[in-house]
């Protein structure tokens, strides 16, 4: 089987699977504070057409599968959905970003259904300002979250914060600071933008400026390369005497587009060949419809033609913005 080079030769490897729209969170830059029109169940796709789309990606070389949301583990029987997904044939990394809030209870059975890469979104470790955030006060969940994850022994934790000016800017330095002591990757990411509500342009803030605070704070960042092609677009710094490391994600200021190497499955059955924008192809239709595999090999085709060279979003120009970041996944 051919494997998924895009018009732009670039080859795609890992794919993103949103498991569903819901939460049990309401992000301030994700959602707006009245929620979203949820999907309706039958339109998400069912865990055995899931697994279809799966095998088929690893058929053409995907080996990299993220499950993220919504809130992933709100979806029941998403534990022994990871299993499966491990089970794939070609897949060799299973990986999963998430809030956290029922990690606790969660991460010695994910660890023994296979799951060995952790993301978990923190924007503060202030507790009345997490709350502000996620419109939940429950920080503490998620930290009681954490420290199960590293007693478990995931061997890649990652926590995720979402840059944003005058929210956060005033912890950077304490969320570098816990890669003093915790094996952990702490990363930054660009504050992208959603819709009307979620204030892009007055929160934004670009990695150099995040890096400049954080040189002022605690000195030299040193750069490591990970050699690792699907690992990410980050890029690493270690700071000298600490066990972690610092990654930034500047997918606005210096978008890495040139060397994208993923594709994204909706929870209801879509692929998005770019987060932004509004293109993607109907998998779930053509399913339902009874497509064979060699019908929805050449929908994988198509969503490699459609893929665009680039986001093109700039401060100047958000006009391409995302529809709903919790349906896609992030
Ligand atoms: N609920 C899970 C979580 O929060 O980790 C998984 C889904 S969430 C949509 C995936 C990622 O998208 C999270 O790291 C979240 O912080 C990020 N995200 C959501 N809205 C964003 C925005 N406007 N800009 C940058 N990242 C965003
Ligand atoms: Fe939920 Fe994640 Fe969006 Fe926050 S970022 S509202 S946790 S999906």
């Amino acid at each position: 089987m051919t494997e998924l080079v895009d018009s732009f030769r670039r080859t795609v490897k890992y794919m993103r699977v949103s498991l569903t729209d819901r939460c049990n969170l309401r992000c301030n830059y994700c959602m707006p504070a009245w929620g979203n029109h949820w999907m309706e169940k039958d339109t998400l796709l069912n865990y055995d057409e899931l697994i279809r789309v799966i095998e088929l990606a690893a058929t053409r070389g995907v080996y990299k599968i993220r499950v993220t949301g919504g809130e992933p583990l709100v979806r029941k029987g998403c534990v022994d959905f990871i299993r499966r997904v491990g089970e794939v044939e070609g897949i060799t990394e299973v990986a999963m970003t998430t809030n956290a809030i029922l990690l606790k209870d969660h991460a010695q059975e994910l660890y023994d259904a296979g799951l060995r890469h952790l993301n978990i979104s923190l924007d503060s470790l202030n507790t009345e300002k997490f709350h502000e955030i996620t419109r939940g006060n429950q920080l503490a969940r998620v930290w009681e979250g954490i420290e199960e994850a590293v007693k478990v022994g995931f061997p890649s934790i990652k926590i995720n914060a979402v840059a944003q000016k005058g929210v956060n800017d005033d912890e950077f330095v304490d969320f570098v600071n816990l890669t003093r002591d915790m094996r952990i990757d702490m990363r930054f990411i660009e504050f992208m933008p959603v819709s009307d509500w979620n204030n892009w342009q007055q929160k934004y803030i670009s990695i150099d400026e995040i890096q400049n605070i954080i040189k002022e704070g605690v000195g030299e960042l040193i750069p490591v390369y990970d050699g690792d092609a699907a690992a990410g677009p980050a890029e690493n710094y270690r700071i000298p005497g600490y066990v972690g490391r610092v990654g930034f994600i500047h997918a606005i200021s210096n978008h890495f587009c040139d060397t994208c190497n993923r594709i994204r499955l909706t929870a209801d059955g879509k692929v998005r060949p770019c987060l932004f924008g509004k293109i993607e192809v109907d998998f779930r239709e053509a399913m339902r419809e009874g497509a064979t595999n060699e019908e929805l090999n050449e929908l994988f085709d198509e969503v490699l033609q459609i893929k665009p060279d680039a986001h093109n979003i700039t401060m100047a120009s958000p006009e391409k913005m995302l529809t709903s970041m919790t349906a896609i996944g992030g």
